[in-house]
């Protein structure tokens, strides 16, 4: 996933577990590898390997940002997970349903699962194979980097809606590695952004504008992330100059 020091769409970072196995081309240089296996070898990283559960105090965070949400009214956003994958094949069952249990016991917070592995939410979530359903507080995104994986993924990201009562759907356009040609299908929130750090692969601007227009074109909400570590403007989170943070436009969607 990508850094989490700062993620300008989201209130918290939220993580139930740490580890996780690459599965895309867009995890060729994964920033929690680098830092929770590689710096702090706090796991290690890849198949077969043991993911980490984290501490009962992190597991706490998000009842008290949901008291808190409770008194102040509002609904923040909680990305779920920078440094591990929601729907990875090989956490244990009884996880998810930990942290489904937990979504659903925090009502005032929106909760955007972000996967690279969009066509396991399905049948994670399906009750007939002894699995909780998808939280009604839950927003469910799918990074695509490149056409070949947008094509893959699109409807199976769409189709969540069919089966389940989600918020909205979002795609993660980052890194964003080759232009991508949009269709209906596409998510309702377009997050769009250069890969970051020290082997950051560039992304060509027009790629990024293409995107901003599509997503205009088909009434979606766009937000631009960031230019990334070696693209030739160095714009860092504008594009053209200007901030796309058009999270407002998705908050309004979400009921109270
Ligand atoms: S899915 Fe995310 S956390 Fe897992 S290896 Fe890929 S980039 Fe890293």
């Amino acid at each position: 996933m990508a850094e989490n020091s700062k993620i300008e769409w989201t209130d918290h970072t939220f993580n139930p577990w740490i580890g996780c196995t690459p599965v895309s081309t867009a995890c060729d240089n994964c920033y929690a590898e680098v830092l929770m296996d590689h710096r702090y070898g706090r796991v290690s990283w890849g198949a077969g390997e043991d993911r980490s559960r984290t501490a009962a105090s992190t597991w706490r965070n998000p009842r008290k940002w949901n008291k808190h949400a409770a008194n102040t009214g509002d609904r923040p956003f909680v990305f779920c997970a920078s440094l591990a994958d929601v729907f990875d094949n090989e956490v244990d069952e009884l996880w998810r349903r930990d942290l489904f249990a937990l979504i659903e016991a925090t009502p005032n917070l929106v909760w955007l699962l972000l996967t690279k592995r969009i066509g396991n939410v399905r049948k994670m979530t399906d009750p007939a194979r002894g699995n909780r359903l998808l939280p009604r507080n839950v927003a469910i995104g799918a990074t695509m980097a490149n056409q070949a994986e947008y094509d893959r993924d699109r409807m199976k990201l769409a189709e969540v809606k069919t089966f389940a009562d989600v918020l909205f759907t979002f795609g993660s356009f980052e890194p964003l590695l080759g232009p991508i040609i949009l269709d209906k299908n596409a998510p309702d929130w377009i997050i769009v952004g250069g890969e970051s750090g020290a082997n950051a692969r560039p992304m060509n601007l027009d790629w990024a504008r293409k995107l901003r227009e599509q997503a205009f074109d088909l009434q979606r909400t766009f937000n631009f992330k960031q230019v990334g570590g070696r693209a030739a403007d160095k714009g860092g989170h504008t594009l053209d100059g200007i901030v796309y943070f058009d999270r407002p436009q998705i908050a309004a969607q979400v009921s109270a």
